[in-house]
């Protein structure tokens, strides 16, 4: 779908291969959306996209979990979503989700790191007193070095 008009409150979609297909509706409050309209039955086959929409939403629902268990096997994944949450979710869908989420938690971490120095910086500011060692490693990344310890 793509969006044909959105304002704050009334919105309308309409099917990306021109169909003629919509949905328009809009929302009550912050958490209800009220459909008013829907075109007759779609019968456009779902898109590709659809298909990474699923596996994204995967990765960030179950992104926890992942941090706790990265290597979630995919059978087991496929299963734990389907009960959890009624979605048709593919064995691809499950193992591109796995890898999203994998991405997802490098680039947290990497986001974490790079904070280290203002952290740091607020420590002294906090404690005069105290004494703040940064050890890094130098890498084989340029211009890039490892954090060992704080
Ligand atoms: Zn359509």
């Amino acid at each position: 779908m793509r969006w044909t008009r959105s304002d704050k409150q009334k919105k309308r979609a309409q099917c990306r291969n021109n169909c003629g297909w919509y949905v328009y509706g809009s929302w009550h409050g912050r958490s209800c959306f009220m459909i008013k309209n829907v075109g007759k039955d779609h019968t456009c086959p779902r898109s590709v996209r659809m298909k990474v929409a699923n596996a994204v939403w995967a990765a960030k629902k179950y992104l926890d979990r992942f941090r706790r268990e990265p290597n979630w096997k995919v059978k087991n994944m496929m299963v734990e979503i389907r009960q959890a949450h009624n979605v048709q979710i593919s064995r691809r869908q499950c193992y591109r989700a796995r890898i999203y989420a994998k991405r997802m938690l490098g680039v947290s971490l990497v986001k974490e790191y790079n904070k280290v120095r203002s952290y740091m910086a607020e420590m002294k500011r906090k404690d005069h007193a105290g004494t703040f060692i940064l050890e890094v490693d130098p890498s084989s990344i340029p211009e890039r070095v490892l954090f060992k310890r704080l």
